[in-house]
């Protein structure tokens, strides 16, 4: 039997897997389909820097506390497994045109507090940054501790970790109920049999709330689709990911380029659309003019598990002795993952958490 059960093999079930199964836990990952194709798969990767402060909301500290594992982090799993997850700090630059830039002094001002390292930059600055956008760009600042890594292949890493410390990684077993003795919860119900353990996890994203229907709580986790154009340059293009707001374009060194991304409440409906494609392609060429003839090599969307506040939920399901929740990242599953595996496997091993959960609470939305 094992230690802990983990439903759901996106990158938070697994980097929970890896985590519990590095100290020493026998941990069984099933999955309704295969590990690592949703949202993970689909996202683009982006890392924002972060430090810890003292008594920092829990939605930053999950950040700053994983922007500074992800550099060991990702050293380690190349040790152990040989793949490089192509995790590198590219730095980062957020943009506006004139008219927009009303927001920036604030987030500016945001991320002076929080210690992080940070240039403002007008128009001529801006444009030595990155020559190749637009000249119209009014204003914007510098991140210069912004990372990437290539979420596929950050999972690739993940399962040969996770199967290098012994986790059992089951595909096609969707979890379908439970089986409960008073508070404790004994086995999951799965498609394909029983699976019994000591403790649980549900990591199923987007899908979590339908595994939470006879229990007391419904936290409201609801799929917000994101569609990606990637472009192909064949050579190296700019260097850093350039953001407006929620838009961007990601570079990765070997001249693709991600523009992402559209944010649709329509459902577990993962198509990509003609208005969504263009309103992605319009806004790159509104950065860099200069991809107009570049090649679309292709496009897809990916169900992010939203939640009305951005902000996960972490914790202890109430009226359970141990069953957790580790799901609702929304934008952010991928940068915060590190931080949510420490913080799991530190409740699941009866400590204390290293901050305040009270804002991430399983129950704060009913
Ligand atoms: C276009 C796009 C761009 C993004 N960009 C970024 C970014 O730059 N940086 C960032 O940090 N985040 C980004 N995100 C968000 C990030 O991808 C998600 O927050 C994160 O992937 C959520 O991970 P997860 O493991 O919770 O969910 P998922 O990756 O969706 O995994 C959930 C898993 O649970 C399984 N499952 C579902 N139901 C069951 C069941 N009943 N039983 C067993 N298994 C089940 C599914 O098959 C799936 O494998 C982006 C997302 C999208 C869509």
């Amino acid at each position: 039997m094992s230690d802990v059960l983990v439903v759901g093999g996106g990158v938070i079930g697994l980097t929970i897997a890896y985590e519990l199964s590095g100290r020493g836990a026998k941990v069984t990952v099933v999955d309704s389909g295969r590990p690592g194709r949703e949202a993970s798969w689909a996202g683009a990767g982006m890392l924002p820097p972060g430090k810890i402060q003292p008594d920092q909301h829990p939605g930053h500290w999950l950040r700053a506390c994983s922007a500074e594992r992800w550099p060991k982090f990702s050293d380690q799993l190349r040790e152990l497994t040989g793949v490089d997850n192509g995790y590198r700090n590219s730095g980062g630059l957020e943009v506006r045109f004139a008219e927009q830039a009303a927001d920036l002094q604030r987030e500016i001002t945001f991320w002076r507090a929080e210690g992080v390292e940070i240039e403002t930059l007008d128009r001529q600055q801006l444009l030595q940054f990155e020559q190749r956008i637009s000249p119209k760009l009014d204003a914007g600042y510098h991140l210069p501790g912004f990372a990437q890594v290539r979420n596929p292949r950050q999972l690739q890493a993940l399962m040969a970790a996770c199967a290098s410390q012994g986790v059992q990684l089951l595909h096609g077993t969707p979890v379908i109920g439970w089986e409960r003795e008073g508070e404790r919860i004994v086995a999951a119900r799965t498609g394909q049999g029983i699976q019994p353990a000591d403790q649980f996890c549900i990591t199923a994203g987007a899908w979590s709330r339908g595994l939470l229907d006879e229990f007391d709580i419904q936290p409201e986790i609801e799929p917000v689709r994101g569609q990606i154009v990637l472009l192909n340059m064949h050579r190296p293009s700019f260097r850093h990911v350039i953001q407006i707001g929620s838009r961007y374009l990601v570079p990765r060194p070997d001249g693709r380029i991600l523009i992402g991304s559209t944010e649709e409440w329509v459902g577990f409906d993962r198509r990509t659309t003609a208005e969504g494609v263009r309103d992605l392609i319009n806004f790159a060429l509104s950065i860099v003019p200069s991809l107009v003839d570049v090649e679309v090599e292709r496009t897809w969307a990916g169900l992010r598990p939203g939640s009305p506040d951005g902000l996960p939920y972490l914790g202890l399901i109430p009226q359970t002795s141990n069953l957790f929740l580790a799901a609702g990242h929304f934008r952010n599953g991928l940068q915060m993952s590190p931080a949510t595996a420490f913080l799991i496997a530190e409740l699941m091993d009866g400590k204390p958490a290293p901050v305040d959960l009270s804002a991430l609470s399983p129950t704060r939305h009913g």
